[in-house]
This record gives C-alpha cells, structure tokens and sequence, in this order.
C-alpha cells in the first residue's frame, strides 16, 4: 500500500508525496504525516554494504512513491555529490566517549545541507509531475543555518523564488554573513526585528491566511515551505541515522542489530523526529536524549506533560535551537496520541490562545517511555566542548557540546553506546568554541579566530568562511515583524518590473 499524507489537525484530504512537498503546510494549520511509517525491508546487513546515495534511495522510495526510479535518482545524485567535502557525505567520529555524526560537509556547514540540498530537487520534480504553472516562493524562517542551506540549495533553480527572514542580531556573525552575502538573482534575506520565534509563527500566519494565498496566486505564484515543517526536509533526514549506525558497528561500537542511543541538540525537533522515524523503520534505538540549551521548553515538557512557551527567549551561543515553539513536536504528539486530530487541534488553539497546553497522561508516558530531556546552562556547555578536546583532542561546536552535555549527564543510566547528531562545524561558532577552550578570547570576533580554530581543530578553513570573508554584502533588507506580509508583497511585486 503506498501511504498518503494527511494534516495533523483533522483535513481529511489525503495528499501524495509530491503534493505534500508541494504545500509544505496544510491550510488547516496542520502540518503533513504519512499514514504510517514503511518498514525497511531490506536487511541491516544489506543495507549496511550500501553507499550514501544507494542507502538513500532505499530509504527515501516509499516516502516519495510518485517519484519513478529515474527521478528520485536525479534528485539524490544532485543533492549528495561533490558540494560536500567528504565522499562519505557523513561520517562518524569517536571522541569523550560517544561517536559523533559529523553532519555539517555540505556547503554551508551545517547539517540543515543534508536535506536542503535535496529538496529543491524534490519540489522541482513535483511540480512537473503536478503540472504547477505558478512560480513557487519559498518562504522560511531561520535560527540561523536554515535559511544559508536553502539560499543555496535553491540559488538560481528555474521557477522559484526563495525569501529568507532571520532575527536581527539573534545569530552568529558567520551565519549572517553567510546570508547576506547571498549572490543569485531568486534569493532574499530579510531581517526580522523579533527573534526566532516572531519570524516562524510570522511565516506561519502567511501560509494560513486564505485571502494572501489568493492574491499571489493571481500574480502567478504560490507559497511553499523550506522549513522542517515540510515533510520532504524531515525525511531525507532519516537516512544519516541509518549511515551512522553502520559507522559504529564498522567502528565496533555496536554489533549489527544491537540497539544505540540516539542524542540531538534539538529546536525545532525535526531532526531528532527524523531520527525517531529510522527507529520505526527498523534501526535499533533504544532511547533518545533530547537536549536543549536554555530555552529548554523541550526538557520541561517531557518532565511534566505540559508544553509552555510563556517565557522569554534567551539568546545563548548555540542560536540554532533557540527556539519556544518547536513546530515538529505537533508530528510526534500526533503519533503518541493515536492520530487524534482533535485532540491536536485542541493543544495546538490553547498554545495560540494561552502559550502553553498538557497532554493527556497516556501521551506523556509514551514520550517518556523513549525520550530524555536534558538541558545545558551556557557554562556547562563551554564545558562539554573543552572536555571533548582536552579528552580527545576533537573540536565540536557549541550545539553539538549541548548534546554532548546531555549524554554526558545520563551516560551511567545506560550501557547502550551513543551516536551525537553533530550539527554544526565549530568554525561556525568560532568566537563560542574559541573561547570555551582559551578565555582570552572571549571578545574576539568570529572572523578574527578562524586561525584559531583551524589550529584546535586540524581541519581545512571550509569554503563557506572563506567565501564570507571576501564576500561583498548583497542583501541588506530588514522589517518588523507586522511587516512581513507587505514585505514579500514588495520583493514579488519588483521582480515583475
Ligand atoms: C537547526 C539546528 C539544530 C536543531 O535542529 P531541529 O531539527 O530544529 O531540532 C541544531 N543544531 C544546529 C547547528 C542547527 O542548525
């Protein structure tokens, strides 16, 4: 049977795969689910003998069943080729005791490329396989590695428009230069004065609003969603886990079969829902670490049951996951309460109207039967980085130190060994990684340490730093956050001129 998708929130139409990558969000508000999960049904130790790309065509084929053979291979071999600097595309490094999932090769050095640099081909074969005549606008909201990915996955690609929004001073100085620096003639980035959180519930609010939606479809355009709310950015996702495994039991960590933990630096929890996702496919996880930084909405919904936003954001050093309102948390609540949509609907209009909502008792059990939350203090995560290195002499960002922190603090609850989602490379971060390990410096700027971190960590300067050093700054809008709207209005109305 081939799955469908439908809304989380009760939208009874039943979409293919390539509708749903098409829409990126339901109308309803929802976002998109299979109605269920395939098995893998190739062996582990088949599956174990395969390459990134064989490995993601067998993983990827019965998420995008409407895609032929011929496509979805198109759409693979153009996203994991040489734009990542390993021929891996991912690999596996042990270090402080757990092995960590370098994801951050591909070309804006973050693991937000492992499903960016696919969906652009994705949406491409969907909409000629929809016959789309409208340009299609990309519209996404950032904490920072989000909207570099899709820039550049989505740089010059005929027929698409991509706007970026990011908070103002709520990233690194390499991720923005990253983004404004953007060359292409389809790209834009926007600066939002709000943070995180302002530009998705921003974005959110422009999907759902029926009269917006009409009038760019009279102009000849239609929105769609490079965030992880769409589906086809979660699943492209679940295959590094997979690649991970077999890394560890190459490295004999694990024996084929035998079960790991699963540890992620989460935001949005889209990667850790991916993760979630290879579980059900048939990957031996035993448990997931969910870790968050200071905005550790995340820890205390899986000790309570009671999900609350009503706080404010902190800005820390690890900008990508913070985050109030971790959007894919709704998929996985979805699944634990049995596909309840009027269940979810309910949490998810008293999180609009109130900032906060409990699940029921049986919901909260089933999350914690399989999740742990752990949360990292600003110091301890400092810490976690100069403990990897001073142990291991291997240099992680300050994300990945906050799951490192998380493991770290649960490691004599389980015997079981640990793969870390290591999202980011520490060039990324330099002044945060740079000054975890020397406090001298602390008040350095990120374009001053990259010598730095290139001693500390014996990796090559990536190209993206070197890019942004040169870079001449091509991007230079900003708006507030009530002029989202009227702001993509502008940029769709100039390009027609
Ligand atoms: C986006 C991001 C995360 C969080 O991932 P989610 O899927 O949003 O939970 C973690 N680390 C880095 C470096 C990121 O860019």
């Amino acid at each position: 049977m081939n799955i469908s998708y439908s809304s989380t929130r009760g939208d009874q139409k039943k979409l293919t795969p390539s509708e749903a990558i098409l829409k990126g969000i339901a109308d309803d508000g929802g976002l998109y689910m299979p109605d269920s999960i395939p098995k893998i049904e190739t062996s582990l130790e088949e599956l174990s003998k395969l390459s990134y790309r064989e490995l993601a065509t067998e993983i990827l084929r019965p998420f995008v069943w409407d895609f032929t053979e011929e496509e979805l291979r198109r759409c693979i071999d153009g996203a994991y080729d040489e734009k990542f600097d390993i021929k891996e595309i991912v690999r596996t490094k042990q270090a402080g005791g757990a092995y960590f999932l370098e994801l951050f090769h591909g070309p804006t050095i973050a693991f937000k490329d492992m499903a960016l640099s696919i969906l652009p081909y994705f949406m491409v074969t969907a909409s000629k396989k929809n016959r789309v005549d409208n340009d299609i606008v990309i519209l996404t909201a950032t904490s920072g590695d989000t909207g570099k990915a899709a820039l550049e996955g989505f740089k010059d690609v005929e027929g698409i428009q991509v706007i970026v929004f990011y908070p103002k001073g709520g990233v690194s100085r390499v991720q923005e230069l990253q983004m404004v620096t953007q060359t292409g003639d389809n790209t834009h980035v926007v600066a939002i004065h709000g943070n995180f959180d302002d530009a998705q519930t921003g974005v959110k609010n422009i999907f759902a609003d029926p009269a917006y939606r009409q009038t760019l479809s009279d102009k000849g355009y239609q929105f769609s969603s490079a965030n992880s709310i769409n589906i086809g950015r979660l699943i492209p996702q679940i295959v590094y886990y997979f690649a991970g495994y077999f890394d560890m039991v190459r490295q004999g960590a694990a024996k084929l079969g035998d079960p790991i933990q699963i540890c992620v630096p989460t935001g949005n929890f889209g990667n850790i829902l991916a993760a979630y996702f290879a579980k059900e496919m048939g990957l031996p996880v035993s448990r997931f670490l969910c870790a968050s930084n200071e905005n550790k909405v995340l820890f205390d919904f899986l000790s309570s049951g009671e999900y609350d936003k009503n706080r404010e954001l902190i800005l820390t050093g690890s900008p990508s996951i913070d985050i109030l309102i971790s959007s894919n948390l709704e998929r996985l609540i979805y699944l634990f309460a049995d596909r309840d949509a009027e269940a979810i609907t309910r949490y998810y209009t008293a999180l609009r109207e109130n900032g906060r909502f409990s699940v029921d008792s049986a919901v909260k059990e089933r999350f914690q039967a399989q999740f742990r939350g752990v949360f990292a203090t600003e110091e301890e995560t400092a810490k976690a980085i100069k403990k990897v290195y001073d142990e291991s002499r291997y240099l992680i960002d300050t994300h990945t130190a906050v799951a490192y922190h998380a493991f770290d603090t649960l490691r004599d609850t389980s015997d079981v060994p640990t793969l870390i989602a290591s999202t980011a490379s520490p060039y990324k971060f330099a002044n945060k990684v740079a000054s975890a390990l020397e406090e001298r410096y602390a008040g350095v700027e990120d374009l001053d340490l990259i010598e730095v971190i290139r001693e500390y960590s014996g990796q090559d300067v990536p190209k993206t730093v070197q890019e942004v050093r040169e870079g001449r700054i091509t991007q230079d809008k900003e708006c507030d956050v009530s002029d989202m709207q009227s702001t993509i209005t502008d940029i769709l109305t100039n390009l027609k001129q």
